[in-house]
């Protein structure tokens, strides 16, 4: 378990990678530390799935090496969950570390509980000093309870692995090249118009 000192030094280098003081980076920060130490060492290679988008997979790139340019978290953002899963790349054998509700009390640490329902009203969701204030009441509670907050879980990872590396091809529209998923996949996506994210733009 990471020290007091190690624990806010690490903190504060990550709100200066994530750019703010989010309240989830000292719960993410716990939750890694308590995964590393459930899952001890792996033979093979660490790898990572966040269950979240938000500040959480920060404090795993950080924290772990494993990133989304190395391939070894993998974000499944749309699962909307503040938890992770820490694991053995070669055998899928991991740990799971996840907020668990039931264990916050909405007297004892209520604005812990309104932050993970998303309710801590319009004041704060427009930013500003009120939500500084709620980002550090958050904080102050979750400090009153630190590991109790979460679940663990040993899991096994289903379908791990190094991801395909796809051939490349030269898209005959673009001439840009881009990863070909089969066959039929004859031109790049935003040349095809399954992708187009923007359009050409003077001025
Ligand atoms: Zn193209």
């Amino acid at each position: 378990m990471l020290s007091d000192t190690e624990f806010d030094r690490i903190t504060e280098e990550i709100f200066r990678f994530h750019t703010k003081r989010a309240p989830g980076i000292p719960i993410a920060v716990a939750m890694v530390d308590l995964a590393r130490e459930r899952l001890g060492p792996v033979k093979g290679r660490l790898n990572v799935i966040a269950e979240s988008q938000a500040c959480l997979s920060d404090v795993v790139q950080v924290m772990t090496g494993c990133t989304i340019g190395n391939r070894y978290l993998k974000i499944l953002k749309d699962l909307g969950r503040y938890a992770l899963t820490m694991f053995d790349r070669d055998t899928g054998i991991g740990v799971r570390v996840f907020v668990d509700f039931r264990k916050i009390d909405p007297v004892k640490t209520p604005e812990l509980h309104k932050f993970f329902l998303r309710e801590r009203g319009e004041a704060v969701e427009r930013g500003g000093e009120a939500r500084e204030a709620s980002g550090r009441l958050i904080m102050v509670e979750f400090a009153s309870i630190h590991r109790d907050l979460f679940g663990t879980q040993r899991v096994r990872v289903l379908q791990v692995g190094k991801p395909a590396m796809l051939p490349a091809r030269v898209c005959p529209s673009c001439h840009e090249s881009y990863l070909q998923r089969d066959d039929q996949h004859g031109q790049c996506d935003v040349c095809s118009g399954l992708s187009r994210y923007f359009e050409p733009f003077e001025g």
